[in-house]
């Protein structure tokens, strides 16, 4: 297993902090006390990827756009965690668990505040189910607790077994195997796996078992407290967004599977968990985490102040 693959949101002098060196953890404090308090929450933010995701490529290229160092600006101590790039959430959440325990041990704090965008909403589920004791408050962004329409058409289009599901494991675990090594890690993939934790299927099985902050009728609102954890989510619901910005072309394209509103990528009302903050911010799935270079609708939210808000959010309701 790779240890502390998780880096601490901060650059100081342009040199990425590794959040184990005592440099890193001897920081947090000193940037929260200069910072006004604004983001500085009681326990340390943990920001939790989605499909396809990582921490940072090279180094330098975040998953989460200017958003750790956002946060940390007031106060936050952050960290940024990275799971095996397509697999279950079992898989993932288990990864993330173990990088939990070690920023916990790092920072001696009691609780984190977990933020997952996309699959990385479920695994942050996943976590707080196996381990509430760690866990204060469980925030998902563009989330698909009710499964993703893309997810059930690719797997309703694609013979379980066939060619064709070959060919896309392959090209998926090659594609999650190159992120993973660009990033510095080397995570165990299965993209068959993922593409039916992400089917409707294979999120109402995972909801049975982890069933906290889930509406209790489509659409509706979750419990925002269940054993003392905190749950919100919020959404984006458009998937042309930026002309500049190639990959609303490929969202463009993926949301003429869906029925209902969505990112580009996830469903308007699958999104929904807990309070629910906001669905209908003009944002896609992938301006929820502010790509790419910040690239999002001109007239739209800054995806940095939403995540800044919300730390905000949590400071003020003890977190
Ligand atoms: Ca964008």
């Amino acid at each position: 297993m790779k240890l502390l693959r998780f880096r601490q949101g901060c650059r100081q002098g342009g040199r990425l902090l590794l959040a184990l060196t005592l440099v890193g953890v001897a920081a947090a404090p000193a940037t929260a006390a200069a910072g006004g308090g604004y983001t500085q929450t009681k326990y340390p933010i943990v920001l939790c990827h989605g499909m396809a995701g990582f921490d940072d490529l090279f180094g330098i290229y975040e998953y989460f756009s200017g958003i750790p160092q956002a946060l940390k600006k007031d106060g936050a101590t952050v960290f940024v965690t990275e799971v095996p790039q397509f697999n279950a959430t079992e898989a993932r959440g288990e990864a993330l668990l173990a990088q939990v325990e070690e920023i916990l041990a790092i920072t001696g704090a009691q609780k984190v505040n977990l933020i997952g965008h996309s699959h990385g909403g479920l695994d942050v589920r996943y976590v707080a189910s196996v381990a509430p004791q760690l866990v204060a408050s469980v925030t998902t962004v563009g989330s698909p607790h009710q499964g993703a329409e893309l997810a059930d058409f690719l797997r309703s289009n694609v013979k379980e077994g066939g060619f064709t599901e070959a060919v896309l494991g392959l090209f998926a675990n090659s594609l999650g195997k190159l992120l993973a090594l660009l990033s510095g890690a080397n995570n165990p993939q299965d993209a068959i796996a993922a593409l039916g934790a992400l089917s409707s299927e294979g999120a109402a099985l995972f909801n049975s078992q982890h069933p906290a902050g889930l509406p209790d009728k489509w659409c509706g609102e979750g419990a925002k407290v269940v054993d003392g954890i905190h749950y919100y989510s919020w959404t984006g619901e458009r998937s042309l967004t930026n002309i500049l910005d190639p990959s609303d072309a490929l969202l463009g394209l993926a949301s003429i599977v869906y029925d209902e509103d969505n990112d580009g990528l996830v469903g308007q009302c699958s999104a929904h968990l807990g309070a629910v903050i906001r669905d209908d911010y003009r944002l896609n799935h992938l301006d929820e985490v502010n790509q790419a270079f910040g690239l999002v609708h001109l007239f739209g939210p800054d995806p940095k102040s939403l995540f800044r808000i919300h730390a905000n959010r949590l400071k003020n309701e003890g977190m």
